[in-house]
């Protein structure tokens, strides 16, 4: 049956990690794909306890609709989690979303029309990139270094197109190259948003995931004229399984937001938002994670040391501050979609990097994730992925 699609879904496909993961369920598959946080770290016990007290103490409340911002003192936690990346921000300034990943959705909805340029990374998050293209803009990439995007050249691609509407970053621990981007630069996108009058889309689910080098505060820390939307998760500092995230944005840009959100869902779940917010307010959430960072940089360590080890020396690959994923890049004539055929018949998953890229190319790159396997598999991975390698060179 040919039923009548609108034009948009043209330009949807499945994506690539979600795929993948399907085959990466398999238990005797080690898998690098997935962003996935450890799951021994979730805290079940406590998420028990919590959950049967909310619903004696406020249980009618609990399973009732709720206002479309968000549970107020969850909205105040936000508020707390926003200092740490050095942005002061009221309760009114935050908007509780089902992931950041609505935010990324809403962002397209709110700003692109269809032709409308959106900037990015390159590479950039596969999920943005998704979210993003129901709203047919024409994606230009921005290149990229060990320091995050290049200011010279996206000051020059916003001289050279005037229907820019954003540009979309995630400046700490990229997802997918784990790169950080400098203090000097997140100043500089800042006056070149002001410049140039385009919004700024700070995504920075790992932002508090920093396992050594120097504090840096969020991008937003630097908005001086409410450019910069901050969009913020509990997924990767608690659980991603409670689908809480939140944007954080000057009061009439947030407005925008919030209708987004009522055309979408109304609101956030209420229940899960009370389990959140009691979670912040008894429980020690710095002490959680801190623990995430030593068991993640141990987990970090551990691959970049075994890559060294096993991988042939033309193979590079970024050795990231923090966040969950590290960027290989192979020689030219490599192709990491065949590369990702072999390496599963050796049990072994991780995402070809092509598809980072909107525009494509890039097909000699992956991208690997080491906080979801035990120390044990991302050597025994590790191993088999550089047999893998070699086997192709
Ligand atoms: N942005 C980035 C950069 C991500 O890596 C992810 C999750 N992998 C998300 C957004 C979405 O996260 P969530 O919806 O769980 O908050």
């Amino acid at each position: 049956m040919g039923l009548n699609y609108a034009k948009r879904m043209d330009n949807i496909k499945a994506s690539e990690i979600r795929e993948l993961l399907k085959l990466t369920e398999k238990p005797e598959v080690i898998s690098f794909a997935g962003g996935l946080p450890a799951p021994e770290l979730f805290p079940v016990e406590e998420m028990k306890k919590i959950s049967v007290e909310v619903l004696d103490e406020q249980g009618t409340k609990a399973l009732q609709y709720g206002p479309t911002e968000g549970y107020k003192p969850l909205r105040e936690q936000i508020t707390k989690r926003m200092a740490k990346v050095g942005v002061d921000a009221k309760v009114e300034n935050i908007l509780v979303i089902s992931g950041s990943q609505q935010g990324l959705d809403f962002s397209g909805k709110i700003f692109v029309n269809p032709g409308d340029v959106v900037l990015c990374e390159s590479p950039s998050y596969l999920g943005a990139i998704n979210a993003f293209k129901a709203y047919e803009p024409k994606f230009i990439e921005v290149p990229t270094d060990e320091h995050g995007m290049v200011m010279e050249d996206l000051e020059e691609i916003l001289k050279n197109n005037d229907n820019v509407k954003f540009v979309y970053v995630i400046p700490d621990f990229q997802n997918p190259s784990g790169r950080t981007w400098s203090e000097e630069r997140r100043k500089r996108i800042v006056e070149l948003a002001n410049q140039y009058n385009i919004a700024i889309i700070e995504d920075n689910p790992y932002g508090e995931l920093r396992y050594e080098g120097e504090f840096l505060p969020a991008i937003k820390h630097y908005d001086t004229e409410g450019r910069v939307i901050f969009l913020g998760t509990f997924s990767k500092i608690f659980c991603p399984g409670l689908r809480l995230g939140w944007v954080c944005a000057e009061e009439g840009v947030l407005n925008k937001y919030i209708l987004a959100k009522q055309g979408s869902d109304l609101q956030a779940s209420t229940i899960s938002q009370m389990q959140v917010a009691r979670f912040m307010e008894d429980y020690d959430i710095e002490a959680h994670i801190e623990k995430l960072r030593s068991v993640y940089k141990k987990r970090k360590d551990l691959m970049i040391n075994t890559m060294k080890e096993e991988f042939p020396a033309e193979v590079k690959f970024t050795n990231p501050e923090g966040g969950l994923f590290t960027w290989v890049i192979l020689p030219e004539h490599i192709n990491a979609r065949e590369l990702a055929v072999k390496a599963l018949e050796k049990n072994v998953a991780f995402v070809p990097g092509g598809s980072f890229f909107p525009n494509g190319g890039n097909e000699n790159t992956f991208r690997l994730n080491y906080s979801n396997m035990s120390e044990e598999k991302i050597v025994e991975g590790i191993k088999r992925l550089g047999k893998a390698i070699k086997d192709m060179m």
